[in-house]
C-alpha cells in the first residue's frame, strides 16, 4: 500500500504535526494517530525506553486502551517489543501470539490483534529511545517497502523527540545560565571590569585587539589597498543593539524573512529528495522544526518586542541558545549549536534581502574566517582588490579560484577575525602573506610602489604571451591553463595559455541553481571551447566533496571529508548526475580537441566502473543518433597515493595521466592543504612527493603515454626546473603563473634542468633541497622572477 504518494503524505504529516503542538505528549499522540491512518493499521503504539531500569513504558497509542498509557511496562528482555530492542533491527510477525516471546498485558485489550510490526526508534542512528509498534485485527504481512516508511518514520519521532529533549534542556540550562550571569557579574565588579560613566555602572565595551600586522600563508599574488569588508560573519556584521521605533514593521520583516526561509528550505529539500538518500534529508527537517519553533521565534519577537530591529533580535536568540547548547556536556546537543547558527544565516539573509552580486562602491578587501567556493562564485569582483581568510591553506579551492580571479589573496591568518573590524583601511600583500591593518602612511606609499613596480613587471613578462616555452637548447614544453571557470578562457589566452590542461567542471555547477541538465552542459562546455578553437581541453568529471559543493546539494557530515564521500566516488554513487556529464563531454568532443580526465581514482575497479559509465554513455548517443566523439581520450589523475602505486596497471587502461599533487601532496604526508596549522608539512619541495611524481612521469614515459601535471606545484617557479628536468613536457598551471614559468623555461638548458631534477631526486631532506634550489636559482640569475612570485 505504501506508494510514492502516500509515504510523502506520512513524512510531511508527521513534519506538520511536530510543528503544531507545543508539548511532547500532544506530540507523540498525533504521531502515532498520523502513522496508524497513513499504513492503515488498527494500532500504532510507542514504547519509550528508560535505560537506567531497562524497561519499555507504552507513552503513546491509537487502538490500545488508552488508559494502559504510563502503566504498561517491560523488561528489555520481554516480549516482541524488548526483542527489537535486543536486536535493535525490525521485528515483523505474521501472528503475534504464537510467537514464543509474546507477552500478553490484558490492560491493553491487545488479544484481538494479530500482526505485529516492531521498529526501533534510534537517536543519531544508533542510541535506543524506543519502540514503534503496529499491530493489526487481520494477518498481514508487511512489504519491505512499509517496513522502509515505519522506519522513516521512527527516524523523524526521533529527531522529534531530541528537538523537545533540547528545549527542555535549554529552559532548564538557561536558568542555571542567569544565576552563573549574575554571579559573573558580581564576580567582575570586584575585579573592576565596569566603569561608572555618568553616574551609572557599565561594563567596560569590549575592544578589540589590534595587531597592525598578521601574517598568514600568501595563496593569490598582488598587491592591495582598500577598507575591510567583513563577511559571513553573522556575529561580527549585525549591530546587537540596533534599536527600532517601529516593532510592529520589524515583526513583519521577521514574519516575511520566516516565510521566506521556509519556503527556501523546502524547495530545496524537495530537490534534494531525488538525489540523495531520506536519511540525509533530515537536516533540513530539522532546520524547518527550528524555523517553527515557538520557543527560538518568541525569543525573537519578545526582543523586537522590547525595541530590537529583527536582525539584533535574531543575534540575540541565536547566541544565547548557541552559547547555552556549546556549554553542555552532551556532544549531541553542542553539535546543535551549527543547526541553529546556519538557521541564524539562512534568516539573516532573507532579512536583509542580501545581494551578494551587489558590487562594492570603493576598492574594498573581504575579510572572513572561510569563504565557502559558492559565496566567492556569486560575489562582485566590481572594486575587490583583496580577501583575507582565518582558514584555509595555499592550494585550498577558495585560493585557487581566488588565483583564477586575480584577486591578490592571503589565507591562514591567525587572529584576523579579532583584529579586523568593518571599515578599517587595509594593505594586503598576497606575494609574502601579509595583511596590515590601518598601516602608517609609510606603508602605504611602501606598498602603492610596490603595487606599481609590480604591475609593471607583469606587464613585461606578459608582452612574450607569444613565444613559445622552448629551453634555448631546443626542448619544447607544452604550458597549459588550469581554469574553473568560464570567464578564466579569457585570462588563459591573455597569458598566452596552449589550451587547458585541467577544466574543474565542478566549479561551473556551483555557479547553477541545481545540476545542470546535459543539454545545459552541453551549451556550457560549447561556450567554453568556443574561443579555444583546436587547442587541447581536458575536462575533469565531477571533483566535488571535501570543500567543494554546490549549495544546492545537501551532504552529509563527515569527521574527515577530504577522507570521505568526495569526487569519483560521488560520482559513482550518482549516475544520474554522471551520466548526463559524460553525454555531455561526449557531445562537445565531436567538435573540439577534448579529451575526458577521471579524479581520485584509486583503485582500477573505480576506473573500470567510470569507462563503463562512458561506455554506456558512448552506446546511448549513438542509438540515439547524437554527433559525439566516440574515441575521446580518457585519463585518470593520480592525486591518491594507491594510484602512484598502482600507476602501471592503471597506464594500461587509460590514454594519459595528470598528476594533481595538490591532493598529492596531502595525502603522502598526512598534511591537510586547508589547514594553516599544518602548512608547514605541506610541501611540494618533499622528496617523497618528488619521488612520487618521478615515477609516475616513469611509469607514463615507458607505457608511450602523456603525462601531466596540473596541480598548483607546477604553478611554483622554483618546481619548474625540477618538473622539466624529471621529463614532464605539459604542465598545467593557473593561468596568471603561465608568464612567469615560460620565461624561466625560455631561460635554462634542459641538460641543466636535468642535472638539477637528478640532483634533488639523489636527496632526503627538504631542507637540502630547498637550500640547492635557491643556490641554483641565484647561479642561473632567475632568483627574482621567483621571489616576485612568492
Ligand atoms: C590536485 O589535487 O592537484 C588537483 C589538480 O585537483 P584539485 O586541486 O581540484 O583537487
Ligand atoms: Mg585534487
Amino acid at each position: 500500500m505504501a506508494d510514492a504518494t502516500q509515504r510523502l503524505a506520512l513524512i510531511e504529516n508527521i513534519s506538520s504535526v511536530a510543528g503544531s503542538v507545543s508539548e511532547l505528549r500532544e506530540a507523540l499522540d498525533a504521531v502515532v494517530k498520523a502513522i496508524a491512518t497513513g499504513l492503515e493499521t488498527e494500532v500504532c503504539s510507542l514504547y519509550l525506553l528508560d535505560p537506567n531500569q531497562k524497561k519499555l513504558f507504552l507513552r503513546a497509542t491509537v487502538g490500545l486502551s488508552r488508559d494502559s498509557v504510563g502503566k504498561v511496562s517491560m523488561h528489555v528482555n520481554e516480549g516482541l517489543v524488548g526483542l527489537v530492542i535486543e536486536t535493535m533491527a525490525p521485528v515483523a510477525v505474521l501472528d503475534a501470539i504464537s510467537h514464543p516471546r509474546y507477552k500478553y498485558f490484558p490492560e491493553t485489550g491487545e488479544e484481538r490483534y494479530h500482526s505485529f510490526l516492531g521498529v526501533p526508534v534510534l537517536s543519531n542512528g544508533s542510541e535506543p529511545l524506543g519502540v514503534l509498534v503496529l499491530q493489526t485485527l487481520r494477518k498481514r504481512k508487511f512489504s519491505a517497502t512499509e517496513i522502509r516508511l515505519v522506519k522513516t518514520a521512527a527516524s523523524q519521532l526521533a529527531q522529534m523527540m531530541t528537538h523537545f529533549r533540547l528545549r527542555e534542556t535549554l529552559l532548564t540550562k538557561e536558568k542555571e545560565r542567569d544565576e552563573y550571569r549574575r554571579r559573573m557579574i558580581e564576580a567582575n565588579r570586584q575585579l573592576k571590569d565596569y566603569e561608572k560613566v555618568g553616574g551609572q555602572t557599565r561594563l567596560k565595551t569590549p575592544v578589540k585587539i589590534r595587531r597592525p600586522r598578521l601574517v598568514g600563508l600568501a595563496a593569490a599574488p598582488g598587491f592591495g589597498h582598500g577598507v575591510a569588508h567583513l563577511v559571513g560573519a553573522f556575529f561580527n556584521t549585525i549591530n546587537v543593539n540596533l534599536r527600532t521605533d517601529d516593532p510592529e514593521a520589524e515583526l513583519r520583516r521577521l514574519d516575511e524573512g520566516l516565510r521566506h526561509s521556509r519556503t527556501e528550505l523546502d524547495a530545496l529539500r524537495a530537490r534534494m529528495a531525488t538525489l540523495m538518500p531520506e536519511s540525509e534529508l533530515k537536516i533540513f527537517d530539522a532546520h524547518r522544526l527550528i524555523l517553527e519553533d515557538d520557543e527560538f521565534i518568541g525569543r525573537i519577537r519578545a526582543s523586537i518586542e522590547a525595541g530590537y530591529s529583527a536582525e539584533s533580535a535574531l543575534f540575540r536568540a541565536i547566541d544565547e541558545l548557541s552559547t547555552t547548547l556549546l556549554a553542555m556536556a552532551d556532544g549531541y546537543l553542542r553539535e546543535r549549536a551549527s543547526d541553529f547558527r546556519d538557521v541564524g544565516h539562512r534568516l539573516l539573509r532573507h532579512l536583509r534581502r542580501d545581494d551578494t552580486r551587489a558590487p562594492f562602491t570603493r576598492p574594498t578587501i573581504l575579510v572572513a574566517e572561510e569563504l565557502t567556493i559558492s559565496h566567492l562564485t556569486l560575489l562582485s569582483h566590481q572594486n575587490l582588490v583583496g580577501i583575507a581568510l582565518q582558514s584555509g591553506g595555499a592550494t585550498s579551492h577558495a585560493s585557487i579560484l581566488a588565483r583564477s580571479f586575480e584577486i591578490p589573496t592571503v589565507v591562514g591568518i591567525e587572529h584576523l577575525m579579532a583584529s579586523v573590524s568593518e571599515g578599517d583601511d587595509l594593505v594586503l600583500d598576497g606575494n609574502t602573506g601579509v595583511l596590515y591593518i590601518k598601516p602608517a602612511v609609510d606603508i602605504e606609499r611602501e606598498y602603492d610602489r610596490l603595487a606599481q613596480q609590480y604591475a609593471d613587471f607583469r606587464q613585461a613578462l606578459n608582452a612574450k604571451t607569444t613565444e613559445h616555452a622552448i629551453t634555448p637548447d631546443g626542448h619544447r614544453v607544452h604550458i597549459l591553463a588550469n581554469i574553473a571557470l568560464q570567464a578564466d578562457v579569457q585570462m588563459a589566452l591573455r597569458y598566452g595559455a596552449e589550451g587547458i590542461g585541467l577544466f574543474r567542471s565542478e566549479f561551473s555547477f556551483l555557479t547553477y541553481e541545481d545540476f545542470p541538465d546535459e543539454s545545459e552542459q552541453v551549451a556550457l562546455y560549447s561556450r567554453l571551447l568556443g574561443p579555444l578553437g583546436d587547442r587541447p581541453v581536458t575536462i575533469r568529471t565531477l571533483d566535488i566533496g571535501a570543500d567543494k559543493y554546490p549549495s544546492y546539494m545537501r551532504v552529509p557530515r563527515e569527521d574527515n571529508p577530504f577522507l570521505g564521500w568526495r569526487s569519483i566516488r560521488v560520482s559513482l554513487e550518482m549516475p544520474a548526475i554522471f551520466k548526463p556529464q559524460l553525454r555531455a563531454i561526449l557531445r562537445a568532443a565531436a567538435r573540439h580537441n577534448v579529451r575526458v580526465l577521471f579524479p581520485m581514482i584509486s583503485s582500477l575497479e573505480e576506473l573500470r566502473q567510470a569507462r563503463e559509465l562512458l561506455s554506456e554513455a558512448q552506446d546511448e548517443l549513438f542509438r540515439e543518433g547524437i554527433e559525439h566523439n566516440p574515441g575521446i581520450r580518457v585519463g585518470a589523475m593520480i592525486e591518491v597515493p594507491a594510484a602512484v602505486w598502482l600507476a602501471p596497471q592503471l597506464i594500461q587502461e587509460v590514454d594519459f595521466f595528470s598528476i594533481g599533487t595538490n591532493d598529492l601532496i596531502q595525502y603522502l604526508l598526512a598534511a591537510d592543504r586547508n589547514n594553516p596549522k599544518v602548512a608547514q608539512l605541506y610541501e611540494p619541495l618533499h622528496p617523497a612527493v618528488l619521488q612520487a611524481v618521478s615515477h609516475v612521469y616513469n611509469v607514463g614515459r615507458q607505457a608511450g603515454k602523456e603525462v601531466c601535471i596540473c596541480g598548483e606545484m607546477a604553478s611554483d617557479p622554483m618546481a619548474t626546473l625540477v618538473l622539466i628536468g624529471m621529463g614532464l613536457t605539459e604542465l598545467s598551471l593557473s593561468p596568471l603563473f603561465i608568464p612567469v614559468v615560460r620565461e624561466i623555461v625560455r631561460k635554462v638548458d634542459f641538460k641543466t634542468a636535468s642535472l638539477i631534477a637528478h640532483d634533488v631526486l639523489e636527496m632526503a631532506t627538504v631542507q637540502k633541497i630547498k637550500g640547492y634550489l635557491i643556490e641554483r636559482y641565484r647561479d642561473l640569475d632567475l632568483i627574482n622572477l621567483v621571489e616576485m612570485y612568492r
